[in-house]
């Protein structure tokens, strides 16, 4: 299926603002959105029923809503399941392969982690501990690893490239991270967090009960504002396509030159969700805002350290932000934070981010659930 965005044209439209900034409102650029690869389902993409079982998951917009509501409804049973048991053993004799070529703190040690609490084993490979040193490619090191194990979690510097494994292979692949692409299980996990923050932080209690009748409600009319590199974070890629399906308003706030990729805007946009883009975070955005989604400006993206340097400190949220921001709004980062949030904030209770980072585990414990159980 093809969808193609309204041909208007970009126009940027300066407006003098009180703190001397300016604020850039955009139509949607003119953008055909192709297809994702990912969609073009080999035999392990998403299947037709609303089951998960055996479906990689490679890329957001291949989950119905439907699933959506599951994976977040058996996070919350995650949820109470850790903090009343620790774990169980529903994944018994079961194998994770975690193959990282990137580093990472909490998707890999959450991924791990999950599989642990559900009484399977993992497997963990990176690039100097695999034949990727010696040259093999990516599909030869999964489908090597699949004959081993059950799943294949895969971080890889290249957009693309678990879409590629994924074709490659017969088990379920899970994309934790490819290149400037997706990273659709922190999507899940944001979303998770905003519906459980929005719903007043009861944890499982409110996400073990989502349908998608509850999560659009919880969604309808809120504000997500997405600030810092939107070019290059591939969590607010995924993010974003994800809340456009709601009635959610997106505001994308970014340096010029590190604005949401036209493909990501005509996504989010097509399914009725508005959007707007601005260079300034001003005060009435701030004002207007209930989930406030920073992100780090992504270093190892960028040609040169000079260009970084340009926009290294765009952004940074201190007390002074959260002062002009509602007692209900929320602050949110998938971390790891480098300078973008003033640590400051952690003890002010709008500071959602190391909340949304241990609802990781749950929605990964779900994940791993749903594909393998
Ligand atoms: N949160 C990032 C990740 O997806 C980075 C980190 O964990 O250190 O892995
Ligand atoms: N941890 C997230 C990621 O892996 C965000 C980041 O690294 O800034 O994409």
């Amino acid at each position: 299926m093809q969808f193609v965005a309204s041909p208007l044209r970009q126009q940027f439209v300066a407006t003098p603002l009180r703190r001397g900034g300016y604020e850039v409102a955009t139509t949607p650029p003119k953008c055909e959105v192709k297809p994702e690869v990912t969609n073009v389902a080999p035999k392990n993409q998403k299947i037709s029923d609303d089951s998960l079982r055996g479906s990689s998951l490679v890329a957001i917009s291949a989950l119905t809503t439907a699933q959506i509501a599951t994976i977040l409804k058996t996070g919350g049973a995650m949820q109470e399941l850790v903090t009343t048991q620790g774990a169980d053993e529903s994944l018994k004799g079961k194998i994770l392969a975690s193959v990282f070529y990137e580093p990472s703190t909490r998707t890999n040690c959450s991924f791990q982690a999950a599989m642990m609490r559900l009484g399977g084993n993992v497997i963990a490979v990176n690039e100097s501990s695999s034949s990727v040193a010696k040259g093999e490619t990516l599909s030869d090191t999964v489908r090597c690893l699949e004959t081993y194990c059950d799943v294949v979690v895969l971080r890889h510097p290249r957009s693309g490239a678990a879409a590629e494994a994924a074709a490659a292979m017969s088990k379920p692949l899970l994309n934790a991270g490819d290149g400037v692409g997706e990273h659709p299980s922190q999507a899940l996990l944001d979303l998770y967090t905003i519906v459980d923050e929005l719903t007043g932080g009861r944890g499982s209690v409110a996400v073990a009960a989502a349908s998608e009748e509850s999560l659009a409600a919880a969604l309808k009319g809120k504000v997500v504002t997405m600030v810092g590199d939107l070019k290059n974070g591939r969590t607010v890629h995924s993010l974003a396509k994800l809340l456009g399906r709601f009635d959610v308003t997106l505001l994308f706030v970014s340096p010029m030159s590190l604005r949401m990729p036209a493909e990501v805007v005509a996504i989010a946009a097509r399914d009725g969700s508005s959007h707007t883009e601005h260079e300034m975070l001003t005060e009435s955005i701030l004002k207007e805002t209930d989930i406030l989604y920073v992100t780090r400006v992504q270093k190892e993206r960028f040609e040169s350290v000079e260009e970084y340097d340009k926009v290294k400190d765009a952004f940074i949220i201190t007390p002074d932000t959260l002062a002009m921001m509602r007692p209900d709004a929320r602050v949110m980062h998938p971390l790891p934070r480098v300078g973008e949030i003033d640590p400051a904030c952690d003890s002010d209770p709008r500071a959602a981010y190391f909340r949304q980072m241990a609802n990781g585990m749950y929605v990964r414990m779900a994940l791993l659930r749903l594909v393998l159980g």
